[in-house]
C-alpha cells in the first residue's frame, strides 16, 4: 500500500474527496456505536451466570469452620481464598488479604494508609511531606492518575516501550528522595497492552531508591486475561515479589488484582499481596475500618472457580469471545493504517485494550471525527496524567463491550477518521 506521505498533490485531493464522501455517508446513517468501554460484553457475563446460584443453601462454612453468614474473626477472610489468590500471585497464602468488590478501593486504602500513618511504622506519613512524586508509565490507566492527583501526588511520566518503561530512565528518577513510588499495570497494560519484560521487572526490584519507603503499586488486573490458549502466544510476567525479596527490598511492592474481569465487574473480590510487614500493617489498620469483607462472595467465587485450573478454563472461554474482536481490529489497523504509514500499535496478547498511536497531533481530531460519524472512543489524552497526551497521539480502543457484528463498521469509521485527520495534519 502506498504511504499517504508519498501521494502527489492530485492524489491527495482525490483521496480527500473520497474520504469526505465516506464521512458524509456515515453521518447520514446516524450510527450510535461505542468502542470506549473497557468492560465485558453480555456474552462474557453469561459465562458466570452459575455464580448467582452459589453457594448453595447449607454450604456456607469455610474449610476451618468459619460461618460465612456471620462476622469474621479478622479482616483476612477465608484461608482458602487467601491460598487461591496466593497461587495466582505466586506468593504464600499468608501474604494475601482478599478484599471487597474493588481492587481500586484497595489501592486507594493503601495510599490513604501511607498518607495518614506512613507506609510502615517508623516512616513519616506522606501527608506530612512537602512533596510526594510517583512514576507513572504512560499511556496508563486514567483512574490511577485521577486518584494520585486527588492525593496531591506529582506524576512523573515515563513512556512505555515494547518491554515496559525504560529501566535507565527509572533508575535516574528514583535518585530524587521525593519520588515515593510508582503505579503501573505490568501485564497486558491498560491501555498499552504491553507486559513488562524480565529485565524491567528485575530493575524495579533491584534498583536503589533515594526514598527508603519507595512503593510500587503493581496493579495486576489482567494477570490471567490471556487472549490465547497456546503458552507460546502468551506473555509471561516475572514474579516481582520474589525478586524484591532476593534483592533485599521485600517491602517495596504492593500487588493488587481482582476477579472483576473474570466474573462480574463490581461484584467480585479483590486482593492485595505484599511482604509480611506490609500485610501486618494493612491488617492492623483495616481491623478498625471494617470487621471483615464479604465472605459469602468469597465462598461463591471459590465454589464457582475452585482452583487455578478452573480459572484457566474459564478465562479461555472469555478469550474465545474476545479474540475475534481483537484480531479483526488488529488486522484492519495493520492493513489499512500501519501500512499506509499513519500510525502504529502493539498487538496485545491479552487484557482489554489496543492502544493505537496516530501521527503526532492527530489523536484528538480522530476521536472528534469518529464522534461526528457516530462512534464513541475514549477521549484522547485520557491515558495520561491530567488528561494531556503531550504528543496527542495515543487512542485507546476497547473491543470487549461492542457487538462483534458492529466492529467492521466501527473500523471503517475509524480508518476514515485516521486518514482524514492525518491528511489534514500533513497538508497543513
Ligand atoms: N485496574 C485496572 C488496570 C483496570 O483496568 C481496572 C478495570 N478497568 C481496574 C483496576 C478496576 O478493578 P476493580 O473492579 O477491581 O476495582
Amino acid at each position: 500500500m502506498k504511504k499517504i506521505q508519498e501521494y502527489t498533490k492530485t492524489e491527495l485531493t482525490a483521496e480527500q474527496e473520497k474520504l469526505r464522501k465516506s464521512y458524509e455517508s456515515f453521518r447520514a446513517q446516524h450510527l450510535s456505536l461505542d468502542l470506549s468501554r473497557g468492560k465485558p460484553s453480555a456474552a462474557q457475563l453469561e459465562l458466570s451466570e452459575a455464580l448467582l446460584r452459589l453457594p448453595k443453601p447449607g454450604d456456607t462454612f469455610g474449610e476451618d469452620g468459619t460461618d460465612c453468614r456471620n462476622y469474621s474473626p479478622d479482616v483476612c477472610g477465608l484461608p482458602e481464598v487467601r491460598r487461591w489468590f496466593g497461587e495466582l500471585f505466586g506468593v504464600p497464602w499468608n501474604l494475601v488479604i482478599p478484599g471487597g468488590n474493588s481492587s481500586l478501593a484497595l489501592i486507594h486504602d493503601a495510599l490513604s494508609r501511607a498518607f495518614i500513618f506512613g507506609p510502615l511504622p517508623g516512616f513519616t506519613p506522606w501527608g506530612r511531606l512537602e512533596k510526594v512524586k510517583f512514576i507513572c508509565p504512560v499511556p496508563g490507566y486514567d483512574w490511577h492518575f485521577h486518584s494520585l492527583d486527588q492525593f496531591g501526588i506529582e506524576m512523573i511520566q515515563v513512556e512505555t516501550g515494547e518491554e515496559g518503561p525504560d529501566p535507565a530512565e527509572i533508575r535516574e528518577i528514583v535518585k530524587d528522595p521525593d519520588v515515593k513510588g510508582m503505579i503501573c499495570v505490568p501485564m497486558y497494560g491498560n491501555p498499552s497492552g504491553v507486559t513488562y519484560s524480565e529485565a524491567v521487572v528485575d530493575c524495579l526490584a533491584s534498583m536503589e531508591t533515594a526514598a527508603p519507603d519507595f512503593r510500587i503499586i503493581w496493579d495486576n488486573a489482567y494477570m490471567v486475561h490471556h487472549l490465547y490458549d497456546e503458552p507460546e502466544k502468551r506473555d509471561r510476567l516475572a514474579n516481582i515479589y520474589d525478586l524484591c525479596v532476593r534483592y533485599g527490598h521485600e517491602d517495596r511492592v504492593l500487588m493488587f488484582t481482582s476477579t472483576s474481569k473474570m466474573t462480574f465487574p463490581g461484584s467480585g473480590i479483590s486482593a492485595i499481596a505484599a511482604s509480611p510487614a506490609n500485610i501486618k500493617e494493612a491488617e492492623r489498620i483495616l481491623h478498625y475500618r471494617l470487621v471483615g469483607y464479604d465472605k459469602l462472595n468469597q465462598l461463591r467465587h471459590l465454589r464457582f472457580l475452585p482452583d487455578k485450573a478452573a480459572v484457566e478454563a474459564h478465562m479461555s472461554r472469555h478469550a474465545a469471545i474476545l479474540r475475534p474482536k481483537f484480531e479483526y481490529i488488529e488486522n484492519v489497523l495493520e492493513e489499512e493504517i500501519v501500512k499506509a504509514g499513519l500510525g502504529h500499535f502493539h498487538p496485545p496478547r491479552g487484557g482489554y485494550f489496543i492502544c493505537f498511536y496516530a501521527l503526532p497531533g492527530c489523536a484528538k481530531r480522530i476521536v472528534e471525527l469518529c464522534g461526528e460519524m457516530g462512534v464513541t472512543l475514549t477521549p484522547a489524552g485520557a491515558a495520561y496524567p491530567h488528561d494531556v497526551d503531550p504528543k496527542d497521539s495515543a487512542i485507546r480502543l476497547a473491543p470487549s463491550f461492542a457487538n462483534a457484528e458492529d466492529i467492521p463498521v466501527v473500523m471503517q469509521v475509524f480508518v476514515t477518521a485516521v486518514r482524514m485527520a492525518s491528511i489534514e495534519k500533513l497538508t497543513n
